[in-house]
């Protein structure tokens, strides 16, 4: 026997239809590109929506399923493309502008992207680029008449003059939930860049877990920046879960150094923020530089790449932020597991609570995560077997767009993250490494992150990388790269020492190399890839060792 519940889609238009009703007056407040901070209420960021959707149709002749590219910041009028592309149907392709122009032009052709609606920052990137996009029939430039360029970018439209042909009457269509909506591109740190494909109705849903009290608890109380860039996951679901609850959005356009992130935070009473190891660094270093605080900011979502142990504690400790670290991928929309402490954690000493901090968190309702060996088979649950984390669920992908990389579920549903991880008996992940980063010595694993991280609690290191360099006896053995803080004295003893007994004895890298800086991905992580080839011709000193 069937239910008897009203059979209506989850559609993308309807959160940003609610918070116009419900939080009309409610902020989205913008760093824009061209200087000034821009601010309105969702109302307004609505009606601007439709205009643009109705425009896209009537006047772009955009169609339902075409792909629509965005090279751009974190701002309202990215906002405005994110809801007036998916609300009318058509598909929101957002790209990373820090790939390199040959993966830019890849992904663009390979998506066959219709439209470019770009900022002003990358226009000059785009001319660059435009003899090699085919598709490409138009570039919007997001910006008014008075500060349109003059480029070379033929079909340029000026994006405010587009939304001022846009027409208030126009309705969103009732779409099939499982309509595409977004489009993102993994980096592709080895192959193509592969396209993950999003539908209103995972989006929806994923929305509503991320404002769940085991999720990020936003609500209409919070006033949430987010660091992490729209074009980087759809900034872990932030644009879409905000107007859901209505909680005041903060965008921080292109300025994303210490101080400027700061004044935001600080100016907007920011309560909630999220963003990658790297931002935070540079924020506590301009929060340590300068003695400021920040007494409205009740908590941080760190994710992307691991939260080392010291930036929890300076968040935590220095600061009254409670971290949240949380764990996702592109391929899970993002969010998978969130950090959150369970009430037996409130009695535990500050230092126990970290324990569990620095792992990567529970899994929130609807993602199932299971680790396994090579050969397929689960694993024990006891936080020390580390196996491939292996995840489920609605708003998982079930393949790549165009059917890039094949069918990449197993015969279980299960899709591999590429992730190495242990899950303890409380639930807990703690990703280890990724599968091609995870050093192996002699039939063991090493975690590289593990070293990393514990490298980095040294006050005079800035960065540490870990990757496996070849050795005859065990197969490989760990380097460890370091950048000093500036100023600072360090000698690879120092650094070997301070390792001692925080680490085991068969994980002490080899060998410790001193350099200027660590290369990074587009999204902001460790570039091994890179660091391999600057290393391919080094030899461990413990190489012709017995
Ligand atoms: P890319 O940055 O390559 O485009 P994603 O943003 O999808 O791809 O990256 C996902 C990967 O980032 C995960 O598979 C995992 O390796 C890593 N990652 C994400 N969050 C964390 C975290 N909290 N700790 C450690 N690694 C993380």
């Amino acid at each position: 026997m069937l239910g008897l519940m009203q059979d209506r889609p989850l559609l993308i238009s309807s959160l940003i239809e609610y918070a116009a009703r419900y939080h009309g007056n409610t902020e989205i407040v913008s760093r824009t590109v061209e200087g000034p901070i821009h601010r309105y209420g969702y109302r307004e960021c609505e009606v601007r929506s439709r205009r643009l959707a109705s425009a896209l149709a009537r006047k772009l002749g955009v169609k339902v399923g075409d792909r629509i590219a965005t090279v751009a910041w974190n701002g309202y009028r990215h906002m405005e493309v994110y809801y007036g592309v998916s609300g009318m149907g058509a598909v929101c392709h957002t790209i990373n502008p820090r790939l390199f122009p040959e993966q830019i032009i890849y992904i663009v052709n390979h998506a066959e992207d219709a439209y470019m609606f770009i900022d002003l920052t990358f226009v000059p990137l785009l001319e660059k680029l435009a003899d090699k996009l085919g598709c490409v029939k138009g570039y919007v430039v997001m910006t008014d008449r008075e500060h349109m360029p003059d480029t070379s970018l033929k079909n340029a439209i000026c994006y405010e003059e587009l939304i001022e042909q846009g027409d208030d009457a126009y309705a969103w269509p009732d779409l099939d939930e499982r309509t595409a909506s977004s489009l993102c591109y993994t980096s592709g740190t080895t192959g193509n860049p592969k396209g993950v494909m999003y539908e209103h109705r995972s989006t929806v849903l994923h929305s509503l877990i991320v404002l769940t009290g085991e999720g990020l608890a936003l609500s209409s109380q919070d006033a949430v920046l987010p660091i992490v860039p729209m074009f980087h996951a759809n900034a872990w679901g932030l644009p879409y879960a905000a107007p859901m609850c209505g909680a005041k959005i903060v965008m921080p356009g292109a300025k994303l150094d210490g101080a400027s992130v700061f004044e935001l935070l600080s100016t907007e009473k920011v309560t909630l923020t999220a963003g990658v190891p790297t931002v935070w660094l540079m924020l506590l270093n301009h929060m340590q530089e300068h003695g400021s605080t920040l007494p409205e900011l009740k908590r941080v979502v760190i994710g992307g790449s691991a939260a080392p142990r010291s930036m929890i504690e300076a968040f935590q400790d220095k600061h009254g932020a409670h971290v949240v670290h949380a764990w996702g991928m592109t391929e899970t929309s993002p969010l998978g597991t969130v950090g959150n402490l369970l009430p037996k954690h409130a009695r535990m000493s500050k230092q126990e609570q970290l324990d569990v901090q620095v792992k990567q968190g529970r899994a929130v309702w609807g993602v199932e995560l299971d680790i396994v060996d090579d050969d397929g088979k689960s694993m024990p649950r006891d936080g020390k077997a580390f196996g491939h984390l292996l995840v489920r669920g609605p708003w998982v992908t079930k393949g790549y767009f165009k059917g890039e990389g094949g069918n990449i579920l197993n015969a279980g549903g299960w899709f591999d993250t590429g992730d190495i991880a242990t899950l303890d008996p409380d639930g807990y992940m703690q990703i280890t490494d990724r599968s091609k980063d995870v050093v192996k010595s002699g039939g063991e694993w090493i975690s590289s992150i593990d070293l990393e991280n514990t490298a980095v609690g040294h006050a005079d290191i800035a960065e540490a990388a870990v990757i496996g360099i070849p050795h005859p006896k065990w197969s490989e053995r760990p380097l460890l790269i370091v950048v000093k803080r500036e100023g600072a004295e360090l000698t690879k003893e120092a650094v070997l020492h301070y390792l001692e007994g925080k680490i085991a004895k068969w994980w002490m890298p080899d060998d410790v190399q001193f350099v200027d800086a660590i290369p990074h991905t587009a999204t902001g992580k460790i570039l091994k890839t890179a660091l391999r080839e600057q290393f391919k011709d080094y030899k461990l000193p413990t190489h012709d060792d017995e």
